[in-house]
């Protein structure tokens, strides 16, 4: 037995239960009408400029490691030239850099935004008390954030990324007591920061399968709406959470919208241990039982699977996320990221989007491991998907390319080169210098002072809201 959540999306019949907010979900089609639409979704922006010639860059690629002097042309978003001396048009903005590094902007392949408006306050919170379980902190900040504040916290951690060369975020977000519509208000305040966004709302049992069904439609609703530098998923928190009629519901879901699966898989021991308890297989056996791995999934963590698992995930053509400060602080134990494929790639799991810290991390912790990974193919490989998703290459910097840059301005004497570019990221580069950012073609930080965002006003809204999540918390 199913039935349609109007979206043409069948969904078991355990997942028919009334929402908590009253009501059989196939009901409220009327309510999700008033959700932003698609046309709200291109929200207010400038143009990017008719012509800009970047003179005199020092052009860094990741993948294949390449390091070149030239001159750059962008148009309309995209990069349209690239060459030495460039003839400049009459229209053309000239922007000398003077052999500044010119990088492609890097992407994050599995972030919390909503997390980054209460950064710190997990601070006491005990590693062995699983932050992510329904009694953990970040549980309760999840169901203590109202629309206001997850804008809010999107935009604050948007500043985070872009001032540290993070031009997308492949988010995972959860609100369970403002979920309709809640993708939308991500977006909204990634928006205002100009920053890139693939978006998804966690499904999950552990509220009841009414918000499990809303989750579904709310994934639903904004991957068939996001357009322009948003793009949607199907999100789901750890398998042991999902009921058989949940990974069905995502699996039909996923059919429905064209949209890919971002899930948390094998992050801690007990995902495997509870996932046979209560349903007699592990999780990566109930995925792939529900056609749920392949090119269009992404797995972030996969910290404790077995070699014959990694394998067959693997040979699916899902995309796994490394994620090793989170991992670290969570004392999740050291995934296999050296056997993680072709298709690895970096998150920051909800600390701050700088994947120069998270590269770096990536890469002591896999020497300490006496398995080092190449973590510029793990970062090129996050723009590979991303360059998918949006349908443009995003990465690279020649003519067609999405015109996604960031500038560092990097005093060092070292010559580089693209044989010494892999250590000269790790042991050289940080956040601390990047000076623009570009998305889209349009400037988002120019000398370190990001436009269109007020950081004082930022700064003085997100005390007020902190006040009042801090005061719903604990109450709960
Ligand atoms: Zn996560």
């Amino acid at each position: 037995m199913s039935f349609s959540l109007g979206y043409r999306c069948t969904i078991s019949s355990a997942w028919k239960a009334p929402s908590l907010s009253g009501g059989p979900i196939v009901g409220r089609r009327s309510r999700c009408r008033a959700r932003p639409t698609a046309a709200d979704l291109a929200f207010t922006d400038r143009e990017a400029a008719l012509g800009i010639i970047l003179k005199g860059a020092t052009i860094v690629e990741l993948e294949p490691a390449a390091v070149e002097q030239a001159d750059l042309r962008l148009e309309g978003g995209a990069i349209t030239e690239r060459g030495r001396d460039l003839t400049e048009g009459p229209s053309d903005e000239i922007c000398e850099l003077r052999g500044k590094l010119l990088l492609p902007g890097l992407v994050c392949a599995h972030h919390h935004l909503y997390t980054a408006l209460t950064r710190g306050m997990a601070g006491a919170e005990a590693p062995e008390k699983l932050l992510r379980g329904a009694e953990g902190v970040q549980a309760r900040l999840a169901g203590a954030l109202d629309a206001g504040a997850i804008e809010l916290s999107a935009r604050i951690g948007s500043l985070e990324a872009i001032s540290a060369g993070t031009t997308t975020i492949f988010d995972h977000h959860a609100s369970p007591n403002a979920l309709s519509g809640s993708l939308s208000h991500v977006a909204r305040g990634m928006s205002e920061v100009g920053i890139r966004g693939v978006l998804c709302h966690e499904v999950t049992d552990r509220h009841g399968p009414g918000k499990g069904a809303e989750a579904i439609e709310e994934n639903i609703a904004f991957a068939q709406e996001a357009q322009g530098r948003f793009r949607g998923m199907i999100g789901a928190d750890a398998s042991f959470t999902l009921s058989d009629d949940a990974l069905d519901a995502i699996r039909d879901a996923m059919e429905v919208s064209g949209a890919g699966l971002h899930i948390h898989l094998a992050e801690q021991a007990i995902d495997e241990r509870l996932s046979i308890e209560r349903y007699g297989h592990s999780p990566v056996q109930r995925l792939s039982d529900n056609n749920l791995l392949g090119p269009r999934s992404i797995l972030a963590d996969a910290v404790h699977l077995s070699w014959p698992e990694l394998s067959q995930v693997i040979s699916t053509g899902s995309w796994l996320v490394h994620n090793p400060r989170s991992n670290m602080n969570n004392q999740a134990g050291y995934a296999p990221a050296g056997k993680f494929g072709l298709r690895a790639m970096l998150g920051t799991d909800g600390m701050a989007a700088d994947m120069f810290a998270e590269a770096q991390t990536a890469y002591f912790r896999s020497r300490e491991a006496g398995q080092p990974i190449d973590v510029l193919k793990y970062l090129a490989n996050a723009q590979r998907l991303a360059s998918e998703l949006f349908q443009i290459p995003i990465g690279a910097i020649r003519p067609g390319a999405a015109a996604d840059i960031i500038i560092l301005d990097d005093p060092s004497p070292m010559p580089l080169s693209a044989e010494n570019l892999a250590a000269n990221f790790l042991f050289r580069f940080s956040a601390r210098l990047v000076e623009s950012v570009m998305i889209d073609g349009i400037w988002r930080m120019r000398e370190r002072r990001p436009l269109g965002v007020g950081v004082q006003d930022l700064a003085h809204q997100a005390r007020e809201a902190v006040a009042v999540i801090w005061e719903r918390i604990e109450r709960s």
